[in-house]
């Protein structure tokens, strides 16, 4: 089975997602479906990357974002890369005015590196800077420098790319408050218009995961980590960056097109190793997170897909909840109940009063969102919340 075809088999808007799997040495915090692999691995994926893409063209979809990520999207050669997104503008439906995304690392910000991802018509770039410390960087086996992580948003910022984004990751072991402040008034200094702020997690499978497990590493405790996330909110917002998702703030006019897809149930596809996708519908599907079997599928003809799962009324009433929860403009309930049948406010009018009382939700008119309070424990206020079963 090759995922689901659109509603009515009608185009609809939807992003593309590209999973380019290559890095050239692998974070010890790391659990994403990456490899080490050389060039004659990436000529196959390259290959393999467009005969999927192929499986797609009839589908219905037309796509107005497209986002390379991984993995490292800027590890790959100028012309490999070139020739993956002319394949897919040859070989998908991709709006004329569609905007190109893509994911970097400092490393490989160069004057001519940056032409060429400007040539293939990326608008839209994020650094991977993780942090601003050289000890840090250290700690999560980075291979740049706090040097070369200013000088690459220099470079990206001087290139004209409508939005610059920097990643940084923030709850590492020992790190205190005044460490943290130091990077996000660093960050705002540098002039980008977005940031993303991840907590740092030790994954199963991982090295740090393993760290963990063997007691030679402990995971900061959550009251700490609340605090530098509460910090998060009052430097970034004070310098006019919105927190318009848990991890996510931007300044005006900048939020992700591509990412909000994800948070707002629009339809996506994703290419490559482990990527995902969803009709916008019901249905999801996912693909082998091994680059050899996702090859080796391809290699035989077949849709690389490993898993596929239709979603009950119910579980869409949820996940569009629990996605609502994590953004700024937090769920329609109004909306809600017109596409699912189901009424959140009556059966927690309690609760949503105590959460309110908290400061953890904001209420409008037919509208809930979280404080940034409340994006702290976004996933506990969603599950506080009661809905009922539907009859489908
Ligand atoms: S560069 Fe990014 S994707 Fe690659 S191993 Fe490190 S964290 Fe994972």
């Amino acid at each position: 089975m090759l995922g689901s075809d659109l509603q009515g088999g009608v185009s609809r808007r939807a992003g593309l997602y590209v999973h380019v799997p290559f890095c050239s040495s692998v974070c010890p915090y790391c659990d994403f479906a990456v490899t080490q692999a050389g060039e004659s691995r990436r000529a196959q994926w390259e290959r393999g990357l467009l005969d999927e893409a192929a499986m797609y063209a009839d589908r219905g979809f037309e796509f107005d974002t497209v986002y390379f990520g991984g993995g490292t999207p800027s590890a790959l050669k100028a012309d490999r890369l070139a020739r993956v997104v002319e394949g897919l503008q040859q070989g998908l439906w991709i709006d004329p005015g569609a905007r190109f995304f893509i994911e970097v690392n400092p490393e490989d910000v160069g004057h001519d590196s940056v032409r060429a991802w400007r040539d293939c018509g990326f608008s839209s770039v994020s650094v991977g800077v993780q942090s601003l410390d050289d000890e840090s960087l250290r700690f999560l086996g980075r291979r740049h420098t706090e040097e070369e992580a200013r000088r690459s948003i220099e470079v990206l910022l001087g290139a004209g790319f409508d939005t610059v984004s920097l990643d940084l990751i923030f709850g590492l072991p020992g790190q205190t408050c005044s460490d943290w402040e130091g990077q996000l008034v660093e960050a705002v200094r540098l002039g980008v218009n977005h940031v993303s702020c991840y907590q740092l997690t030790f994954h199963d499978g991982t090295i740090f995961g393993k760290h963990r497990d063997a007691g030679l590493m402990m995971e900061m405790g959550e009251a700490p980590q609340a605090d530098l996330y509460a910090m998060t909110h009052e430097i970034l917002g004070a310098a006019g960056f919105e927190g318009y998702e848990v991890s996510n703030f931007a300044l005006p006019g900048h939020r992700s097109a591509h990412n909000l897809k994800y948070w707002t149930g629009t339809p996506y596809l994703g290419l490559g190793p482990g990527a995902h996708s969803f009709d916008g519908v019901d249905t999801r599907w996912w693909n082998n997170r091994k680059v050899r079997l996702w090859q080796r599928d391809l290699d035989n003809g077949s849709p690389p897909v490993e898993g596929e799962e239709s979603l009950t009324k119910r579980q869409r009433a949820f996940e569009t909840l629990m996605l609502g929860m994590r953004t700024a403009d937090g769920v329609d309930l109004a909306e809600l109940e017109r596409r699912f049948g189901t009424e959140v406010i009556g059966p927690n009018v309690d609760i949503l009063h105590s959460l309110e009382a908290q400061g953890l939700i904001r209420r409008g008119e037919d509208l809930i969102a979280p404080t940034p309070q409340g994006m702290a424990v976004a996933d506990a206020l969603v599950r506080a919340i009661r809905i009922e079963e539907v009859v489908e």
